[in-house]
């Protein structure tokens, strides 16, 4: 099968719409995939659906595409946020794109007492997140929060959002079968503190993902997939 390019744009996009390309667009379809006038591809805004569209203008600094139909709505992510912990640079890219790939609607990067990477930059990984949606055949990214220390985000916890505790200490726990909105918790490097350890157990539902220490950028996986063939939009 052909494969087909996917292009995220902020601009309205409808029957007949001429939707402007900037730069680095014109860069990625024109140079680098090296499309031209009258070839397709899609769109999508996260707003408007998913649209079949042809290049109308090719440019080296900019271009035109113009919208045929409309080929599918939005495709709305299941209610599930990943809390994680920083961790090196390529490893927190990697969640990111991960959690993006297997569905999360939000990704919120959450500093833990032994957090040893605050260094986040919340652009780059958005943009990580956008990538991975325009490959991955979704239309909606999701959200990558501004870091939020572990004391806020459970001050301000709304309690209808369950918690998936991923927890390398427990002995079993398995996710129980309840749907609506969830949230699920991957500690640092080093683990979460007690003091993290009872607030979450007090709180949220304490899963295991098996007898092994998992790395977190491996745990997050596991338990976003865990979640998803249980909660999620695979069932
Ligand atoms: N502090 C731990 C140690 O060094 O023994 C390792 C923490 S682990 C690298 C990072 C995070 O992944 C943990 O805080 C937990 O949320 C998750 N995790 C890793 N393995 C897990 C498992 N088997 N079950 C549940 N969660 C796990």
């Amino acid at each position: 099968m052909k494969h087909v390019v996917r292009l995220y744009v902020d601009h309205p996009l409808g029957a007949g719409q001429t939707v402007p390309l900037d730069r680095d667009h014109a860069n990625r379809l024109f140079n680098v995939m090296r499309m031209g006038e009258g070839d397709g591809l899609r769109l999508f805004n996260g707003r408007d659906g998913e649209w079949a569209a042809t290049v109308a203008q090719a440019g080296k600094r900019g271009g035109v595409v113009v919208c045929e139909g409309l080929v599918a709505e939005d495709r709305m992510p299941a209610d599930v946020w990943l809390c994680f912990a920083p961790i090196k640079k390529d490893r927190t890219e990697f969640i990111v794109e991960k959690a993006t790939e297997l569905g999360a609607a939000r990704i919120v990067p959450m500093i833990t007492r032994f957090t040893n990477s605050d260094r986040v930059r919340v652009d780059r990984l958005q943009a990580h997140a956008l990538a991975a949606i325009e490959q991955c055949g979704g239309t909606i990214q999701p959200e990558v929060s501004e870091p939020v220390k572990f004391d806020a985000l459970m001050r301000d916890w709304a309690s209808e959002r369950r918690i998936m505790f991923c927890d390398e200490t427990a002995e079993a726990g398995v996710l129980p079968e309840q749907p609506g909105p969830w949230a699920i918790f991957i500690g640092p490097e080093g683990g979460f503190s007690d003091d993290e350890r009872a607030q979450l157990a007090e709180v949220g539902h304490t899963v295991s993902l098996g007898p092994r220490i998992l790395r977190a950028d491996t745990a997050a996986v596991a338990a976003l997939t865990l979640w998803q063939q249980k909660l999620g939009d695979w069932v």
